[in-house]
């Protein structure tokens, strides 16, 4: 950092710095290519508010070059709902905090409705969802029949899954059902995983990770911001997952969950939330960038545009696993407005 680059008093950065940092991201990220650093990352974390519209167009840039102005739109579902044995401090669907979620499963004609509402939404994208550590052989069982029975119904959308860890048989298997992307979140920083979890490590789910991509799957791994985590970490998070080079990062804003031990955790504040996304855009260039949960609590009237014209570039339509969204139309509609089209099935295979 040069001495104009030095942070003020009270954290922010001052102008002369900002302009360096935004330079040096134009040439390195947005002509090169070249993702920022965590250092460099860091430093973008840290701009003054009065700067984000500036990091915004220049994350919507970089987006528009290296990815394109399509959109992937996706749907998805649980099949298996709640009494999860691992305790992720976030979540209400584990068995271990006293939440409202109740263990449930979702039968073969409810998967291939949902599928079907998917589908018409224009998505391409079909995620298979389960809470659990890793799938057994009855889960894996109901997942082959569901896939079965969706593509039966002539319905061709693209089967994703998100069932936990792997082993090498489980990968195989879903390989040989024709699930092409497959979801396991790394979460949060290396360095802060075991604040959030202490029933599996980060390395195990950077192990399913691996197995995953070396069976050809596509690896889909982001994280949810705002789970105490330090800026530094959100840093060191978007260096972790660039050195994973997933094909997709879903970013989630924590939405406090009654019953978790993070209930009264603030909600990300709609500008950091932004300003997050668009460092992430610069760290990871080429990168599907999808909206995931929160984004409705954390935006709130800044609007999902903010976001699509600041780097994301797929969303998740329609409700997601405990939470309500907001209707999937809406969500296209924005789309048509803001004249970015969707990603077509012909392009995803
Ligand atoms: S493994 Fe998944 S479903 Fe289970 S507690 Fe963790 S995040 Fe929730």
């Amino acid at each position: 950092m040069t001495a104009a680059a030095e942070r003020t008093q009270d954290g922010t950065i001052n102008d002369a710095a900002v302009d360096d940092v935004l330079a040096v991201a134009r040439e390195q990220v947005l002509d090169r290519g070249v993702g920022l650093t965590r250092e460099q990352t860091l430093r973008v974390l840290r701009l003054d508010h009065d700067r984000l519209d500036d990091l915004l167009a220049l994350a919507h840039e970089v987006r528009m070059k290296w990815c394109g102005p399509e959109v992937e739109v996706e749907g998805i579902v649980s099949v298996k709902t709640g009494g999860c044995p691992e305790d992720c401090h976030f979540c209400s669907q584990s068995g271990r905090f006293p939440t409202p979620v109740r263990s449930a499963w979702l039968d073969i004609p409810g998967l291939v409705e949902a599928a079907r509402q998917t589908a018409e939404t224009g998505a391409t994208e079909f995620c298979i969802v389960a809470a659990v550590r890793g799938p057994d052989a009855r889960l894996l069982a109901q997942v082959r029949e569901g896939v079965k029975a969706i593509r039966a119904s002539g319905n061709d959308i693209q089967i994703a899954c998100s069932l936990g860890m792997l082993t090498q048989e489980q990968v195989d298997e879903l390989v040989d059902m024709g699930v092409h992307r497959y979801n396991h979140n790394l979460e949060t920083a290396r360095s802060h995983f075991p604040n959030v979890v202490t029933t599996h490590s980060w390395e195990e789910r950077w192990d399913t990770l691996r197995m995953v991509r070396e069976a050809g799957m596509e690896v889909c791994s982001g994280g949810i911001v705002g789970m105490g985590e330090t800026d530094e970490q959100r840093a060191e998070f978007a260096e972790q997952l660039a050195e994973l080079d997933p094909h997709e990062v879903p970013m989630n804003f924590l939405i406090p969950q009654p019953g978790t031990p993070y209930e009264k955790y603030e909600q990300v504040e709609g500008k950091d939330a932004l300003r997050v996304i668009a460092a992430f855009r610069l760290a990871l260039p080429r990168t599907m960038l999808r909206f995931a949960g929160g984004r409705e609590l954390t935006l709130g009237d800044l609007g999902a545009e903010k976001g699509m014209l600041g780097g994301v570039n797929a969303i998740i339509v329609g409700n997601y696993l405990t939470n309500l969204g907001r209707p999937a139309q809406q969500d296209i509609d924005m789309l048509a407005d803001l004249k970015m089209p969707i990603k077509a099935l012909s392009d995803t295979l």
